[in-house]
């Protein structure tokens, strides 16, 4: 087994033995288990002690103190007979011997009296019978007690007859003066053997229960000590062992907490080092709440980051395409499609990928020219299919895909909408967990652009409008100025030439003179409309002067320029401009020439259209004139 598998395995586990990876509330559940484990074992040690020691004392009190007492009355008594005896045997009158003789009788009746007494049954507690039979009285001599008691009896009973006998023997001498002596010496020998049995035996039980009493008395000092020592080891163990978890526990818990409130006092102050991750140390809560907090740093950094780059990007397309790279390798997310809505609300156009045709799009191709029919632009918030299948008729895939479109709001509009779009099915297919979370992190990207998406779209829609004819929407001079430099570079660069077309309305005073300015106004605007739609989308229309227009044709060939400002002077004769209830027409005078053909100089061909335009308003108006160098030498210019 290598070095590596097998440092693997005795992490494996240390971490089961340690709990490290168990939910919070199973460890502490564990810890509570073991704590009263460690309760239990001590609170049964200390009770067994207790019992022990109790139930033991009983039987000294019940069975050795009863036993050594009447071991004690009982020498007593024999000593008393002992003398009595010699009284009764020396006794002369009548009187003493019966006197003597009730009095050895009565010391003898009190040692029997003393035997029912100690044989009485006595109240056993059901505790003390289970535990006698449980124990083993080893020091408590039972049998030899019930033996001396036995011989205490038998001997009573036997002094009791001699007595009988003896006193019978000494009356009889005593009243009728009969020999008697040897009958009664040979009793009192028999007398005394028997009571000198009785003291010898009796002397004998007493040692026996000194004896016994020693035992106890040891027996008892070695289960205290032995309670002693295992209380003393239960403790220690239970208290290292306590303590060794409580650090685990602890250590698992408190460690990384401390660490992320660190964190989260130095990201409020700013100084933190985003890139510092929080150890995992386990893979309870506590383990998942670190990887929380390191993904949830990851995002705040990476926001961070990215909000400071798109803000310094130049222009809308960079911010959308940064947007996209976020999407695609922060979020990972492969298919979205970026949208812009135009600035006045009507159409979108996609505008990250920029390689998608209107065939690649996910929705509908409708939507690009009424945005209103985008659900998320209509209703300005996140648009999910997750949440209800077929939520959006725009969306064609749904039997495959899902789709979740989120708005982009700028200044209270939906100013574009970012969709994003998962397989339904197949290897790819992410369960609706993973997507809602990863559509969490990319509505923060999205969050972190609309500042900077904001002012990008306004500094746009000022320069438009600082380039711009507000009243008929064409590009005006300073347009020409800023911009003549790119279309003379392009058209170099690419072999062709520029049209220019100076166009200027005939009598364009008399309309108001004679319906006002407001319908020269719309006839303005009429005309500049024609004239755009004359041309193709990369041509350019400046408002020149008053009623004067500048058409700059890109990429012509020679006499293009002619051709188109023949289309424009027809579209213009053709139209009927309506003035309230009044029809209008109105012609329009058109001077031609191109660069560099006329002149390698920009600005001189455009004064070369002026010159072509003169020529024609004299030489009767409603004319396009292509330039010719006659014109310009003829002239007084
Ligand atoms: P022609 O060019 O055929 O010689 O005659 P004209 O009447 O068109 O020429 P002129 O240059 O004398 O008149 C131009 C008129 O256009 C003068 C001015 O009142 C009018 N005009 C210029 N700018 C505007 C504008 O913004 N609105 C309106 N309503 N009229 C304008
Ligand atoms: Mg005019
Ligand atoms: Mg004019």
């Amino acid at each position: 087994m290598s070095e590596v598998k097998k440092r693997g395995i005795i992490r494996k586990i240390v971490r089961l033995l340690t709990f490290v990876d168990l939910p919070i509330r199973r460890k502490f559940t564990l810890f509570a288990v073991g704590v009263l484990f460690w309760f239990v074992l001590l609170t049964s040690v200390s009770f067994y002690v207790l019992v022990d020691v109790n139930i033991k004392t009983a039987q000294v009190v019940d069975s050795l103190l009863p036993y050594e007492w009447f071991a004690q009355d009982t020498l007593r008594n024999a000593n008393e007979v002992d003398h009595l005896i010699v009284d009764l045997i020396h006794a002369e009158s009548e009187q003493i011997i019966t006197l003597k003789a009730e009095r050895v009788k009565s010391n003898l009746l009190a040692i029997d009296s003393s035997i029912d007494q100690l044989e009485a049954p006595r109240m056993q507690s059901p505790l003390r019978l289970i535990w006698d039979r449980l124990s083993e009285d080893d020091w408590l001599d039972r049998q030899g007690n019930h033996a001396y008691v036995e011989l205490v009896k038998g001997s009573t009973a036997s002094l009791l007859k001699i007595i009988n006998e003896m006193t019978y023997l000494k009356l009889d001498q005593v009243k009728n003066s009969a020999d008697n002596n040897s009958a009664i010496e040979s009793q009192r020998g028999h007398f005394g053997a028997i009571e000198a049995e009785l003291k010898s035996a009796s002397v004998e039980f007493l040692e026996s229960i000194s004896q016994q009493t020693n035992q106890y008395s040891t027996s008892i000092t070695t289960t205290t000590s032995y309670a002693f020592w295992m209380i003393l080891t239960v403790l220690t163990l239970a208290s290292g062992l306590l303590a060794v978890f409580t650090f685990w526990i602890s250590d698992s818990i408190v460690m990384p907490v401390s660490s992320m409130i660190t964190k989260i006092h130095t990201l409020a102050t700013g100084h933190v080092d985003l890139t510092d991750k929080i150890e995992i140390r386990s893979e309870d809560e506590i383990g998942e709440m670190s990887q929380e907090f390191n993904d949830l740093m990851d995002t705040v950094h990476g926001m961070t980051v990215f909000k400071s780059v798109i803000e310094e990007d130049a222009t809308l397309e960079d911010v959308y395409s940064r947007m996209g790279e976020a999407f695609s390798c922060n979020v990972d997310i492969n298919q979205y499609c970026i949208y812009e809505v135009s600035g006045d609300y009507k159409t979108m156009q996609a505008v990250y990928p920029v390689a998608l045709s209107e065939k690649e799009l996910q929705c509908h191709a409708e939507i690009l020219t009424s945005c209103d029919l985008c659900r998320a632009v209509k209703t300005g918030h996140p648009i999910s299919s997750l949440a209800y299948d077929r939520v959006c008729k725009q969306f064609i895939d749904d039997q495959t895909k899902v789709h979740v479109c989120v708005p982009m709001i700028i200044g209270g509009h939906a100013g574009g909408v970012v969709q994003f779009v998962f397989d339904k099915v197949g290897e790819f297919a992410l369960s609706r967990n993973e997507i809602e979370r990863k559509i969490a992190k990319a509505e923060a990207y999205i969050k972190q652009s609309l500042s900077v998406l904001e002012a990008k779209r306004l500094m746009n829609t000022l320069r438009e409008s600082s380039l711009r004819d507000p009243m008929t929407g064409l590009f005006n001079r300073r347009f020409l100025q800023d911009q003549a430099g790119h279309l003379i570079a392009g058209s170099l660069r690419r072999k062709k030439g520029i049209g220019l077309l100076m166009c200027d309305i005939d009598f364009f005073k008399q309309v108001n003179d004679q319906y006002g300015h407001d319908a020269g106004d719309e006839i303005l605007k009429g005309t500049s409309k024609i004239i755009s739609d004359s041309v193709r989308e990369s041509d350019v229309v400046v408002r020149f002067g008053g009623e004067e227009f500048l058409v700059i044709i890109t990429d012509i060939e020679p006499g293009d320029a002619l051709v188109v400002a023949e289309k424009i002077r027809t579209s213009i004769e053709e139209k009927v401009f309506l003035v309230g209830p009044e029809k209008v027409k109105k012609t329009i005078s058109i001077g031609v020439s191109e660069f560099p053909l006329d002149s390698d100089g920009f600005w001189q061909t455009i004064k070369y259209a002026d010159v072509a335009l003169y020529n024609a308003k004299d030489t009767g108006r409603n004319r396009s004139i292509r330039f010719d160098e006659s014109m310009w030498s003829a002239d007084e210019f």
